[in-house]
């Protein structure tokens, strides 16, 4: 006979965004199962399949991740935050064109921000969230944890009053079953989700044309913990300060000297990045780059990924909620994609608190979800749309616009605390009454200098 478990909420995938969940789930005493169709980190270990292109698999590949500072203090609260030598911090922006004058700097400093973010490498994340879902599991608290398992019939009962209305039927690898009932369905299973499927929530979708390589390069100067962003004729050049494992060391790359590239290219012209040796890539590279950093030395092995976004217009129906890539998979350009899931699962949480695992919940949060995802995208698809043309008229534009953003901090300041996750920053708060004081000050004494 099949096992029946009864719970509060199911969450489906342990990606980062249900590992999240699930865990602040069952830390508030809800109880809940979290199901995950591989076994995260072996499916993920980064596999390089040459030659093929990925396509958004899921999240714990070996990627470099920017996190912001409301991501970080939510990983953090839970011991899901890598070690703080594995993480690195981003203190400057760099944003440039190539070929062009005008650029932006944007220093955490000048914002009254220690940093703007970390980097963390993605399978260093999965395998810490991999211990602390595991410590949890084992406390035999609120969370279970099913791995490997597939989910063969999932159904909505909106007639009846139930208090379980969502059933799923599982199978496990061994080929026994169970059925669960739940209150409400959670899906944060990634991009090419099972659940939004099922249930035909509506979503559209973009094609961007465009192959993103990733990779680490060595290089001979440090990197001052400056992300830079630099806008090509054919596409974006990322590198972002990345931190180095010690057992690394031995194979050359130090602390400081190492940043992951990001290489956006559209394909109408693109370079096949995997037909190319190191030392060929290297020269590529370097020529988009520059000699900021001196001389690229080494680079680790590339991997492609198809840019594409996809976004679910709806993302609630009764008690099934959509969260994470599932609702949202964003261009990566801006490197928002896993912060906005991890904001989905702080806000689903608050709406939880207030009103129960209900569909009321699931209702008011997903208004809240819209807003916060139609405002990223509409930024990511603005800054691919304003340096995607290199018109000489568009590019003066632009240099313009990039030089009155780095000096204007009330234009600059609200977008960078966005970004950052930062709501009320009390330090900038503290220090507004000293930084106009010190203005009012000076702009007297240069009125005083005028009239006498
Ligand atoms: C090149 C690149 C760079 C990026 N850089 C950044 C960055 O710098 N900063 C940032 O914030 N974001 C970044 N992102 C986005 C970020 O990686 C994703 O937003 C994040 O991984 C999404 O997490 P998730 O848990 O929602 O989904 P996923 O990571 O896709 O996890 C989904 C999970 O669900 C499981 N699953 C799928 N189907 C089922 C099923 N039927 N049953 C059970 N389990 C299932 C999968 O196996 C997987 O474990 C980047 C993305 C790309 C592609």
């Amino acid at each position: 006979m099949n096992q029946l478990i009864e719970v509060d909420a199911v969450v489906v995938g342990a990606g980062p965004v249900g590992i999240v969940t699930a865990l602040l789930l069952a830390k508030k005493g809800i109880r809940c199962v979290l199901l995950e169709k591989n076994h995260p980190l072996k499916s993920s270990s980064n596999k390089h399949e040459n030659g093929s292109v990925k396509d958004y698999k899921q999240g714990f590949d070996g990627r470099t991740l920017a996190l912001n500072i409301e991501s970080e203090r939510l990983l953090s609260s839970i011991d899901c935050l890598p070690e703080i030598e594995l993480c690195e911090e981003i203190q400057k922006i760099r944003v440039t064109q190539q070929g062009h004058f005008g650029s932006c700097l944007l220093e955490s400093e000048q914002e009254y921000l220690q940093y703007f973010g970390l980097t963390v490498n993605s399978t260093e994340l999965g395998e810490k969230m991999q211990q602390s879902l595991l410590a949890e599991y084992k406390k035999d608290t609120y969370l279970q944890y099913f791995e490997s398992v597939k989910i063969n019939d999932i159904r909505q009962d909106s007639t009846i009053q139930d208090e379980y209305p969502v059933s799923l039927s599982i199978g496990y690898k061994e080929g026994k079953e169970s059925v669960i009932h739940t209150k409400i369905l959670i899906a944060a299973d990634g991009t090419n989700s099972q659940v939004r499927q099922h249930f035909d929530f509506p979503t559209t979708s973009v094609d961007y044309q465009q192959i993103a390589t990733l990779t680490k390069v060595t290089h001979q100067k440090k990197h001052l913990n400056i992300a830079h962003e630099r806008f090509l004729k054919n596409g974006v050049l990322a590198l972002l300060p990345t931190a180095i494992k010690t057992n690394h060391q031995h194979l050359g790359m130090q602390s400081g000297f190492v940043s992951s590239v990001v290489w956006l290219q559209n394909n109408v012209e693109s370079m096949d990045t995997k037909a190319l040796s190191e030392e060929e890539l290297l020269r590529v590279l370097q020529k988009r780059f520059g000699e900021q950093y001196g001389k690229f030395i080494e680079l680790t092995p590339v991997t492609n990924y198809a840019m594409r976004e996809i976004v679910a217009t709806q993302t609630h129906h009764q008690n099934i909620i959509l969260i994470g890539n599932a609702a949202h998979s964003l261009h990566p350009v801006a490197g928002q994609g896993l912060n906005l899931g991890l904001k989905d699962v702080q806000q689903l949480l608050h709406h939880i608190g207030l009103t129960g695992c209900t569909q009321e919940s699931l209702r008011n949060f997903s208004i809240i979800q819209k807003k916060n995802v139609s405002q990223i995208q509409c930024f990511v698809n603005k800054l691919l749309e304003g340096f995607s043309s290199f018109h000489p008229m568009s590019v003066l534009s632009r240099s313009l616009l990039m030089i009155a953003f780095e000096k204007c901090a009330v234009v600059r300041r609200p977008l960078l605390y966005q970004l950052s996750g930062v709501q009320e920053p009390a330090m900038y708060l503290e220090q507004i009454p000293t930084a106009l004081q010190n203005k009012l000050e000076r702009i007297k004494r240069q009125v005083d200098k005028l009239l006498f």
